[in-house]
């Protein structure tokens, strides 16, 4: 069973997807389920990846990436999920941010800090939720004030992929305080992590994702040059809003390859399991929900390849993406669903992809902005 067939991809994306599934069937698949039961990073894989090309290449070329669009990133991107969320998490957060200093830093800052991730010298974290305020982006507290030629950081960031292993974080913090022009009130700084007075902790163990790492990171005093302020102050909530309509597609692939995952482990399960004396998948209930299953994938398929377009050509960009990544990973949350009800009892074990699966589509529901978020922004934006 092929779900994730290439047809729908452009033409342009299709070599380097079939690069993404050699590199997942050989280095992801097989490792999984260890990585998922000790909750290590796994620094060789990201290591592989990097090695293979297909880690931090949405970096132009001119700044040593492979620049991969849009589509080609998506493709990349329902490959390696399939194959592993939590090991695909890390493998894509090596870059996280890294896109808003390509397209609105400057020529300093890209040859500074991107050109080391594109090279698999360094890797990168964005610091934007804190432990008090997630969804309300106009409602952080962590603040930058300019002293001199220098910003002063001061606040807590939560959740932050890489906040303990990156070699520098975009950080989101309040630099002004127009309560007529709320969104006006952000900007975005690149802050190394050896800064002085950068603390950063893991926080505790998921039951999902558990091959990827998120920390708790306090800013006490924290200077980092003007230099490092990211486009202008000011700019922050709209730099990061461009960002997250990218982020979402890739967030829609998540959702497809996690989906992907349990329609094929549901599928072979019910083709193998037998009761009342004949396999399960024979019962035309089974087969049914199979269908229902395979269903709503395609539907979430089409329409995050159509969003992915409609993206790339800037077409109303938000609408899009929150339409697709809502629909593609509540798909994954019900298919997974179903696919555990399909297993029987055996869908508990800690050992089964299944349940691996079960777990891991709770998280893109939430992360890139919760889903009733994203209804938000689908009624907001409708055409
Ligand atoms: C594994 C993981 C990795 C993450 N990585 C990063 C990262 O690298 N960088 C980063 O900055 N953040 C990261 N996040 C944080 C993520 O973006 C937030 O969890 C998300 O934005 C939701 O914020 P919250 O968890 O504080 O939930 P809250 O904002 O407290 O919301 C809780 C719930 O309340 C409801 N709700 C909230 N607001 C509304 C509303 N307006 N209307 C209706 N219902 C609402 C929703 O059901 C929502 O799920 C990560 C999260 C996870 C789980």
């Amino acid at each position: 069973m092929d779900l994730l067939e290439e047809t729908i991809v452009p033409e342009h994306a299709r070599d380097v997807k079939a690069e993404a599934r050699e590199f997942a069937s050989e280095h992801i698949e097989p490792n999984a389920q260890e990585y998922f039961q000790s909750g290590e990073y796994p620094e060789e894989i990201l290591e592989a990846g990097r090695e293979a090309n297909l880690v931090a290449q949405d970096i132009p070329e001119e700044l040593g990436g492979r620049g991969f669009d849009l589509p080609q990133l998506l493709a990349i991107t329902e490959e390696f999920y399939r194959a592993d969320a939590g090991i695909a998490l890390t493998l894509q957060l090596a870059s996280f941010g890294c896109e808003i200093t390509y397209s609105h830093g400057t020529d300093e800052q890209c040859e500074e800090y991107i050109r080391p991730v594109a090279e698999g010298e360094q890797r990168s974290g964005l610091a934007v939720s804190e432990p008090d305020t997630g969804s309300d982006l106009a409602g952080m507290e962590t603040t930058a004030e300019k002293e001199g030629d220098e910003y002063v950081i001061n606040g807590e960031k939560y959740w932050i992929g890489n906040g303990v292993e990156a070699d520098w974080i975009t950080l989101y913090a309040r630099t002004g305080d127009d309560e007529d022009n709320p969104y006006g009130n952000y900007s975005l700084f690149i802050v190394p992590t050896d800064t002085d007075g950068y603390e950063a902790e893991h926080i505790p163990e998921k039951m999902a994702m558990r091959a990827s790492k998120q920390a708790h990171i306090e800013l006490e005093n924290c200077r980092v040059p003007e230099a490092n302020l990211i486009g202008e102050e000011g700019d922050g909530f709209w730099l990061l809003a461009d960002f997250f309509n990218h982020g979402r597609i890739a967030v829609s692939g998540h959702g497809l390859g996690l989906a992907a995952a349990a329609i094929e482990e549901a599928w072979e399960f019910v083709h193998d399991r037998e009761q009342f004396g004949r396999r399960i998948g024979d019962f035309q209930a089974v087969q049914h929900g199979l269908a229902d299953m395979l269903m709503a994938f395609e539907r979430a398929r089409a329409l995050t390849w159509r969003a992915c377009e409609k993206v790339e050509n800037g077409e109303n960009q938000g609408y899009w993406a929150a339409l697709s990544k809502t629909n593609a990973t509540e798909t994954a949350v019900e298919v997974a669903e179903r696919g555990m009800q399909f297993h029987g009892g055996r869908s508990i074990f800690d050992e089964r992809r299944i349940a691996r699966v079960y777990r891991d589509v709770r998280i893109p529901v939430i992360y890139e902005g919760a889903n009733e978020i994203q209804r938000n922004l689908i009624y907001g934006q409708a055409p």
